[in-house]
């Protein structure tokens, strides 16, 4: 696809026309984009040539790695068979009957319906619809508020911004989703103080139910979490958190919505991170490492206990998209779970990979700029701080963090920056080698780091 372009070519290309997604243009255009022309297994190649080690999986989706054929052939073969059809007025195909019988296989006990969509914010706005619907079906039709958490991410359309609880985006495009409130997130290592990290997660999740009674649970639609925030800088909840929550959840009537979208897929060392915290939602958000990111598709899986009320009860539920369940995209995930169970990828980075990074990566916090290098399953972040016992931060937020990135980049690997917090979420097809390419690569930029800030006096 005319890769005989040079870069400057590209990136003039771009900047005329093409308007890029969670993007300052001004700033992206002032530098030029970096152009992605092509990857395979954990790498991603530029188009002046770099080989990059891909420490994100994209979007945090790409669970198998770059260039699964048999992803391509699987989608071929669908679409010359039946490229698309719709699923509404009584209508189904294969692919998607497949797909909906798959993943109600994988999905914890109990969770028999799979309701099809385009993303993952699509997934959450279905997720709202739905848990809202339910009560009213009821007869309950004032429980429409949903809980969020400050710093959450669930996507970003309307609904999907709304629920999330990320300041910058609630800043623009409003009015929001009326109904939607957010409490404090578990974030021991920024907002902790001087409580122990099991102390502050129980103070997070007391948050929940002391929302709940400020609200009133008579009005309370659902609670929506992220099992680990992915987005808002892979926050690993204390141990404390979830168990308390759980008991929150089932005191008070009302339902419990997962976003799944990062931590689904064997993320977090098992198929959803659900089961690693011993999660029972009640409705579970998928996108992402459904297909790898070979092709967009998201979807909901709903527990028997809310399909029963709504199948019996609600009559038509209006809502569904022009998209879901795309014949294509059904295909593209049959073949990315085939992978991921026929390569055992979800078992071997519980047993394996993850332990491995936990090691490699964890060492990191022996750096002097690293206040906290821990990892849950295959995900993993650094907590830069110019001072590892206060857990300070440094006084610019986010200016270090970028500086980090674009060096760690330059290095050869991918790592995101959430403010001064350096994340990965590597594919889950990452080998002990590359795992220890990622951290050598993360140690040289975090030496590059050191001498930078001595040399600019920046703290
Ligand atoms: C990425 C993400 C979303 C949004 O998914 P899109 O496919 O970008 O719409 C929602 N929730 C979480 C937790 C995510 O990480």
């Amino acid at each position: 696809m005319l890769t005989n372009q040079t870069t400057a070519q590209w990136r003039e290309r771009d900047a005329a026309h093409h308007w890029h997604p969670q993007s300052d243009m001004k700033e992206v255009n002032a530098h030029g984009s970096r152009i992605i022309t092509r990857a395979e297994g954990v790498y991603i190649h530029d188009s002046d040539g770099n080989k990059i080690l891909d420490g994100m999986a994209g979007l945090w989706c790409v669970m198998v790695g770059y260039g699964r054929k048999e992803i391509g052939a699987a989608v071929a073969r669908q679409m010359d068979e039946l490229p698309y059809y719709n699923l509404f007025f009584q209508c189904s195909h294969p692919p998607a009957t497949q797909l909906a019988e798959k993943i109600a296989s994988l999905t914890p006990p109990g969770m028999n319906k799979i309701f099809f969509t385009g993303s993952g914010s699509e997934s959450n706005d279905t997720a709202l619809r739905l848990v809202r619907t339910y009560w009213a079906v009821q007869g309950k039709p004032e429980k429409t508020i949903v809980i969020g958490r400050r710093n959450g991410y669930h996507g970003s359309t309307l609904a999907g911004v709304t629920l999330g609880g990320m300041k910058a985006m609630h800043e623009q495009g409003g009015p929001l989703v009326p109904d939607i409130t957010h409490i404090d997130q578990p974030y021991w290592y920024d907002e902790g103080g001087d409580l122990s990290p099991e102390e502050f997660g129980l103070k997070a999740a007391r948050a929940l139910e002391a929302e709940i009674d400020r609200v009133g649970e008579n009005r309370v639609a659902a609670f929506i979490a992220e099992p680990i925030q992915g987005a808002g800088g892979v926050i690993i909840p204390p141990s404390t958190y979830w168990p308390e929550v759980k008991r929150i959840l089932k005191e008070r009537e009302i339902l419990f919505i997962a976003d799944e979208v990062i931590c689904g897929f064997g993320r977090t060392g098992e198929w959803w991170g659900s089961t690693s915290f011993d999660l029972q939602p009640d409705v579970l958000c998928m996108a992402k490492g459904l297909t790898s990111g070979y092709l967009p598709m998201g979807a909901v899986a709903v527990a028997d206990r809310v399909s029963e009320v709504m199948y019996e009860k609600a009559g038509e539920f209006t809502h569904g998209y022009t998209y879901s369940g795309h014949p294509a995209a059904c295909a593209a995930a049959l073949a990315n779970i085939a992978i991921l169970e026929g390569e055992d990828l979800v078992g071997k980075a519980k047993r394996d990979l993850a332990p491995y990074l936990k090691e490699k990566w964890g060492a990191l916090a022996d750096h002097p700029l690293v206040g906290d290098a821990s990892t849950f399953g295959m995900l993993g972040k650094l907590e830069l701080t110019p001072n590892k016992k206060t857990r300070a931060r440094f006084a610019k937020p986010g200016r270090i963090g970028g500086w980090t990135r674009n060096r760690s980049i330059a290095n050869g690997l991918v790592m995101r920056a959430v403010r001064d917090s350096m994340i990965i979420s590597p594919p889950l097809s990452i080998t002990k080698a590359e795992i220890d390419e990622m951290a050598a690569k993360a140690l040289k930029t975090l030496d590059e780091l050191h001498r930078h800030v001595k040399e600019t006096g920046e703290i």
